[in-house]
């Protein structure tokens, strides 16, 4: 903490320039309010200023509300946010925004209440308050309507997504677009013609609602409803710009308050607002001092040009990186570049990108099936087969070939990273860089923190993982790592609810309507029935297990039904339409038959029940042992990497929320209710007893080795 002013405040003939100077985002927490607040009385009764020009001393103009003060007295003390745009709004002088870098949330507010607003082509502008769970609360989205349409501003309030001032200066939100070289001295210049001018004060409140056909809602709601499905937030934010089109400003104003309040108070806000910070925290490793200097990455190989590695090398060349891809063979290669470029046409036919933007980025990839082609790279990310056998002959030749420093990646989902580590001579460059199918689009990146990584390749690995726009989290080695650990509970409940007469129609409902984005049964067809088969023959003797243990799984794996690749597994496919198969009830009825199982009815509520509570306690279990360093990491895992609804905050947090005791109690009542299964799966984890014993929640829980 630094008790420098937030800003300063400086006269330039007859305008006064406020500066935002509150590294790193200028956040307008209360001292940052009370001072532009001050600045502004100052100016406006000073009459000798004429006009006023805010603008920021960093990077960025204004990262918006401090959140940090969320909770706090400090959060909405007056001057709070609405009534400082409101003030701006009703200056007598006119207020110009100088908008150099990103305006986000409440930054951007301020900067919608100034008469007008200038930025360099590159400035962001945008309205993220929805991921947070909430909605623009200081006239947002009264003023962006007003400013821009209806339509425009709907889809940026409500999908959170910054746009570029280029953008915004079609829409008439931003009034000069400045590329000069001295932004500061542009935006000075800018406000002094103005002034010479005799520039109008521009107000929103007197622009009347802009007319809208209430059809756009309507179709906004239908289009985005499976987006959307399960969040409180996002129509809030469309009723907000309803009451835009509908009311006179005031009144709107008043409608965004009230619609505010309703969302601030909510668990899904509490949620959100929880994986922002857990975002935050995962950065911070038990053990490395963040100062440590990471490595260079300026190039890139991935073995492997299957599923995964094509996906990989496309994170890397969307970011810039030259990539090299390496397989056994061209043709090996020539297929998975024709999975590469299709994935890309698919982008170009959505507008994702531009034609030029996919030939840079396939410019930046070459391919090889020669090791000694590796010498240069800084890291390597191995995506073979899953052999461990397979696996540590590739990073005998990564040892050989690779340089000093580069790192060794493997992108390993089950094996003993060490192991494969210890095929090298330097065990301390490997690490596991576990990315989720399809690789290129999915959020998570698992780093796995071997015994011998550098902490230097963890601090690097964290920055890469931002470079490509992945969510990092660190974890240890054990099988599984988090997420696949994790999942291995809740996929071994779901087949055995077939079992017990739960048919994988209402599993899957019932697990959706939770709020996954898919259900286990579903997602085990997508992901393959016999990848998760190899994956428990491999290891038979030492997985716990008994007679029932994902039969069903193993049956259809042994009747050729994969799932989605061969058109029949828990379900039957035509084309991606999925439909129930009579002959999987069939089966799971004579399975349960041989197991003396009696079928019954089986509710909705003990489906999610026993999925999920399942694997919050193996979440506990994870956090004990210190594979995870924090229950924040393995919400961000299970958000980002399996669909778990953001809405909730993951398993751990949701676990928090509806508390403790009621997890324990139901694990206890499915132990006694489900006879010898109940004993050998239903037992609290230590670490979820105690926790629970002593009235406190995961999310104040830290692992003694790491305190
Ligand atoms: P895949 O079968 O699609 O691709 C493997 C590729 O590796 C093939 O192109 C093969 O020719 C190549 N290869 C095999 N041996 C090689 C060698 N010695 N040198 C160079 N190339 C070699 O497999 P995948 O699904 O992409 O999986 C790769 C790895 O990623 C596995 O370890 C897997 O566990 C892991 N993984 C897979 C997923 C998934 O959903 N598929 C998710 C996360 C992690």
């Amino acid at each position: 903490m630094t008790d420098a002013p937030p800003l300063h405040y400086a006269l330039h003939n007859t305008i006064a320039v406020i500066t935002l100077n509150a590294p790193p985002v200028n956040s307008l927490g209360h001292a940052m309010r009370s001072a532009i607040h001050q600045a502004f009385q100052q100016a406006l009764a000073d009459e000798t200023v004429a006009g006023i020009l805010i603008q920021s001393a960093t990077k960025l103009f204004c990262g918006g509300a401090d959140i940090s003060e969320f909770g706090t007295e400090h959060a909405f003390a007056e001057p709070s946010l609405p009534f400082l745009c409101n003030q701006i709004e009703a200056s007598s002088k006119p207020i110009v925004a100088a908008i150099n870098g990103m305006a986000l949330g409440g930054g951007f507010e301020l900067a919608l209440a100034c008469d007008y607003r200038i930025a360099p082509s590159s400035a962001k502008l945008g309205l993220p308050e929805v991921h947070l769970g909430l909605l623009p609360g200081a006239g947002g989205t009264q003023r962006l309507p007003r400013l821009a349409n209806p339509a425009f501003a709907l889809d940026m309030i409500v999908s959170g997504k910054p746009v570029s001032a280029s953008l915004l200066a079609e829409y008439g939100v931003i009034d000069a677009v400045l590329d000069d070289a001295d932004f500061p001295a542009a935006a000075l210049a800018f406000t002094q013609t103005l002034i010479a001018e005799n520039a109008e004060c521009r107000s929103c409140a007197t622009l009347p609602a802009p007319k809208v056909d209430a059809q756009l809602f309507t179709d906004f709601r239908t289009h985005n409803a499976r987006k959307l499905r399960g969040f409180y937030a996002p129509e809030r934010c469309i009723q907000a710009v309803e009451a835009a089109c509908s009311l006179p400003f005031e009144a709107g104003l008043a409608k965004e308050a009230a619609l505010f309040e309703e969302c601030m108070h909510t668990p899904q806000a509490r949620a959100q607002q929880h994986l922002f910070f857990a975002e935050r925290k995962a950065l911070k490793i038990p053990g490395i001092n963040a100062n440590v200097p990471p490595r260079t990455i300026q190039r890139v190989a991935v073995i492997g040009s299957g599923t995964m590695g094509g996906g990989i090398a496309m994170n890397f060349i969307n970011a810039g990186i030259p990539t090299l891809l390496l397989d056994l063979s061209e043709e090996a290669l020539e297929k998975g570049l024709a999975v590469i470029r299709r994935n890309y046409e698919i982008s170009l036919k959505k507008g994702r990108f531009t034609e030029t933007q996919v030939k840079q980025r396939l410019a930046l990839l070459s391919t090889t099936t020669d090791y000694a082609d590796l010498k240069a790279v800084d890291l390597v990310i191995e995506a073979v087969f899953e052999n461990m056998e397979i696996k540590r002959k590739v990073f005998t030749a990564l040892d050989t070939h690779c340089k000093a420093g580069a790192i060794l990646a493997t992108n390993t989902s089950t094996l003993d990273v060490n192991a494969i580590a210890a095929a090298t001579r330097r065990p301390e460059d490997v690490v596991g860089l576990h990315f989720f199918s399809p690789a290129n689009v999915m959020k998570l990146l698992e780093i796995v923190r071997a015994d011998y990584t550098a902490n230097d390749v963890i601090v690097t690995t964290l920055k890469m993982a931002k470079v490509i726009g992945k969510v990092p989290t660190v974890v240890g080695v054990c099988f599984g790592f988090v997420g696949n650990r994790m999942l291995e509970p809740y996929g071994r409940e779901a087949s055995r609810l077939l079992l017990e007469g739960a048919s994988p129609g209402q599993i899957d409902r019932a697990i959706t309507e939770f709020g996954m984005a898919m259900g286990p049964l579903a997602m085990s067809d997508l992901a393959g029935i016999d990848v998760g088969y190899l994956v428990r023959e491999s290891r038979r003797e030492e997985i716990a297990h008994e007679p029932s243990y994902q039969l069903v799984q193993d049956a259809l794996y042994k009747q050729g039904r994969y799932g989605q690749k061969t058109g029949r597994g828990n379900y039957l496919y035509t084309g991606r339409t999925q439909s129930e198969d009579p002959e999987v009830l069939t089966l799971a009825r004579t399975l349960a038959e041989e197991l003396g199982i009696v079928q019954r009815e089986i509710s909705d509520e003990e489906i999610v029940e026993r999925c999920v509570f399942s694997l919050i306690n193996e979440g506990a279990q994870i956090l004990d042992e210190g594979i995870a360093y924090r229950a924040s990491d393995c919400d961000l895992i299970w958000v980002n990497g399996y669909g778990f609804p953001a809405w909730r905050g993951g398993p751990m947090h949701y676990a928090d929320e509806i508390g403790l005791k009621c997890i324990v109690a139901a694990i206890e009542k499915y132990r006694s209710q489900l006879g010898d299964y109940g004993e050998k799966w239903f037992t609290p984890a230590p670490l979820l007893k105690r926790l629970s014993e002593e009235g406190r929640q995961f999310g104040d829980y830290l692992n003694p080795q790491y305190q």
